[in-house]
């Protein structure tokens, strides 16, 4: 890679109960890039994010960020750093209008975070502004997690299952502005079920299985992968 590292993370252990939910996990993201994390079910996929996101501390293993060691940071502090997610099942103020959940999270926004108007023309979720969170479907309710997540200014967003539910053409949509989120110099990494969407967003993967990385390098190779296949593409 040619440029400085953004995240760096280093032989991740972590550990359930004495089950490694992650063995040993090693990846880098520079600035503005976005790399996919795809995997069959409980690969450590989510662990990984929770993990780098600050949810989860590790057993092993290093988390760097900027070039500083962010490993034990709490949450809050590395999303003031700009590190910022979106969950598998977003839990918004239910009772609280879209536009409202999206300006309670702009009240933590880092210099030059985008607006919460402009994140919600961003989302496609103007039109329901004034909606009620608890309205909202599933997929919508991704969408304005991500909203909150971006109206923070990060520099690096880490987003789970953000195509489960959406239909071809919210799909196209999401890949397009989530590549242009790459023009503002965020980083994604995009932790996803849907590979089609994945090939439209990026051309960089890791693959996992078991909480190792199995493969790392190009969708394309990876379908030909026969590790990759045996163990993900073909179950
Ligand atoms: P993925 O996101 O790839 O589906 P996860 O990271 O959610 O996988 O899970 C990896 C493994 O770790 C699974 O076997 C899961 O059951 C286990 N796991 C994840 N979180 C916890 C937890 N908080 N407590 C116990 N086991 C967990």
């Amino acid at each position: 890679m040619s440029r400085e590292p953004l995240l760096l993370v280093d032989k991740i252990v972590k550990t359930f109960g004495g089950f490694k939910a992650l063995d040993g996990v090693s990846l880098q993201v520079a600035p503005g890039e976005i790399l996919g994390l795809v995997g069959p079910n409980g690969s450590g996929k989510t662990t990984l994010i929770n993990v780098i996101s600050g949810l989860y501390h590790p057993d092993g293993g290093l988390v760097q960020y900027q070039g500083r060691t962010i490993t034990n940071w709490p949450m809050h502090r590395r999303a003031r750093h700009g590190i910022n997610r979106t969950f598998q099942i977003p839990k918004p103020f239910k009772t609280l209008t879209v536009a409202e959940n999206v300006e309670l999270a702009h009240h933590f926004a880092r210099p030059g975070a985008m607006t919460p108007r402009e994140v919600l023309e961003f989302t496609g979720l103007a039109d329901a502004a004034d909606r009620l969170a608890q309205s909202l479907n599933s997929s919508q309710q991704k969408l304005l997690d991500l909203a909150r997540a971006l109206t923070t200014g990060p520099e690096l967003v880490l987003v789970d299952e953000l195509a489960a539910g959406l239909g071809p053409h919210e799909l196209h949509q999401m890949a397009d502005s989530l590549r242009h989120l790459a023009d503002r110099a965020m980083a994604l990494i995009v932790v996803e079920h849907h590979l089609g969407f994945v090939n439209q967003l990026t051309d960089r993967v890791i693959v996992m299985n078991a909480g190792k990385e199995i493969f790392e390098g190009s969708l394309a190779l990876a379908a030909q992968d026969p590790i990759v296949s045996a163990v993900y593409l073909g179950n």
